[in-house]
């Protein structure tokens, strides 16, 4: 019962779904402290007095805060397009904090995993995912 071939390919295959179920973690805790507003944004560290500088990293003019960062930071605005437009596939136009997070009821419960991964995508193209 399974020759060399059958090994590598169940080795391959566990390798894969570590890696993913790491990053799937990752994901999943970073949007929970999004949720709850625990995050290392500028401005978050600031008001808990860790940081002395609470202005965007990326633009410097505005103090941070998540919706700069999700929806208005200009400097993202190729990542903020890319997202909305995924967004709109599902036929999702309002862009907030709850529904990116698939916190909103306005969310077809089945839908929410694919939102939760289109903004995880986000995260993870603006370097922030493992920051947050
Ligand atoms: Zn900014």
């Amino acid at each position: 019962m399974g020759g060399p071939s059958a090994g590598e390919d169940e080795r391959c295959y566990k390798i894969q779904t570590v890696s993913q179920s790491r990053e799937g973690v990752q994901g999943t805790s970073t949007i929970a402290r999004l949720r709850l507003g625990h995050t290392t944004l500028s401005a978050h560290l600031h008001r808990l007095r860790l940081s002395c500088d609470h202005f965007c990293p990326w633009c410097r003019t505005i103090p941070e805060a998540m919706e700069h960062f999700l929806f208005q930071c200009p400097c993202l605005l190729s990542q903020h397009t890319a997202l909305s437009s995924r967004l709109s596939a599902l036929a999702i136009t309002t862009l907030n904090l709850p529904i990116l997070l698939a916190a909103s009821a306005g969310i077809h419960l089945s839908w929410q995993p694919a939102v939760l991964r289109l903004t995880c995508a986000f995260l993870r193209k603006t370097g922030q995912l493992p920051h947050l």
